[in-house]
């Protein structure tokens, strides 16, 4: 990555251009050497993902030796906050089990790093099919403790993945041009290749199949109230309907459970917000 975002942030710079880089990782590798690196070629947000307090992540997540990872992280975390200001966001996966020991990670983020990052508890998807387990009240101990915590958020984008903005492109390494990161890199998915002129030359059918029509341009989602607030499924899953489906089939793309639970988390943070503030009053 770092030849390529060096040459892109050169030529951005000579145009009077501002790059700003987010990369996903497990931050195990990262170093000062490479933080400097980071720093040259504007790689400025990081999300860093830890499965737990150390002895969950580490029965998850080790070395070849079977050395865990949780340490070298956490230090890593509170070395790109220290040494570069990063914007991190911490992503904590966790399950019912797990819940109950994730508040251990608290005291191990630096002062300034409590101050700078954010958390975001996500429930592990084999579990929550499961179950739904609640992380508020974890939520609420890493705020009483300074550190901020992701809120549950409603779509207000007119669009419900990144894939769906016409300017958003996924470059591969061969400079075929795909849309969606929850697919494969292969030709079923191309939706276009880069010239060497640095343009695009877009598959027209497949971009057109895509963007002709908005996502909730269908029969169940125009009737539906939730819609200001989910705006249909994703152009990627509008794409592979079929020409003619019932209601059944697409009951298994429709958001409707994860856009009621938002709504009613967003009412339940908002009650309470209230009833705090009279409380301190
Ligand atoms: S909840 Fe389902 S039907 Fe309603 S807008 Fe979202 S995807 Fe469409």
């Amino acid at each position: 990555m770092y030849p390529l975002a060096k040459e892109i942030k050169e030529i951005l710079d000579e145009k009077g251009i501002n790059i700003n880089g987010t990369i996903t990782t497990n931050g195990y590798l990262i170093n000062r050497e490479r933080i400097n690196k980071f720093k040259e070629i504007g790689l400025t947000n990081f999300q860093i993902t830890l499965d737990g307090n150390q002895k969950t992540h580490d029965k998850i997540r080790f070395g070849k030796n079977r050395e865990g990872s949780f340490y070298t992280i956490m230090d890593n975390i509170n070395l790109l906050v220290e040494e570069m200001d990063a914007n991190v966001s911490v992503r904590i996966n966790y399950t019912r089990k797990t819940l109950i020991d994730v508040n251990e990670i608290i005291d191990l983020f630096s002062e300034k790093t409590k101050s700078k990052i954010i958390v975001l508890f996500q429930q592990v998807w084999q579990d929550s099919i499961k179950e739904n387990v609640s992380a508020d009240e974890n939520k609420k101990e890493f705020e009483k403790r300074g550190i901020k915590v992701r809120k549950h958020e409603l779509n207000n984008n007119f669009h419900v993945c990144y894939a769906d903005k016409e300017q958003q492109v996924i470059i591969n390494h061969d400079g075929k041009v795909f849309k969606c990161t929850a697919r494969d890199f292969n030709e079923n998915f191309v939706q276009g290749e880069l010239q060497s002129s640095g343009e695009i030359q877009w598959n027209i059918p497949a971009v057109s199949k895509r963007f002709g029509k908005y996502t909730f341009e269908n029969e169940f989602c125009l009737k539906c109230n939730l819609l200001p607030a989910c705006m249909g499924p994703c152009s990627q899953k509008m794409v592979e309907l079929p020409e003619k489906f019932d209601a059944k089939f697409f009951r298994q793309m429709c958001l409707q459970d994860g856009v009621r639970k938002v709504i009613e988390q967003n009412m339940e943070e908002h009650y309470n917000s209230i009833a705090n503030l009279k409380n301190d009053v």
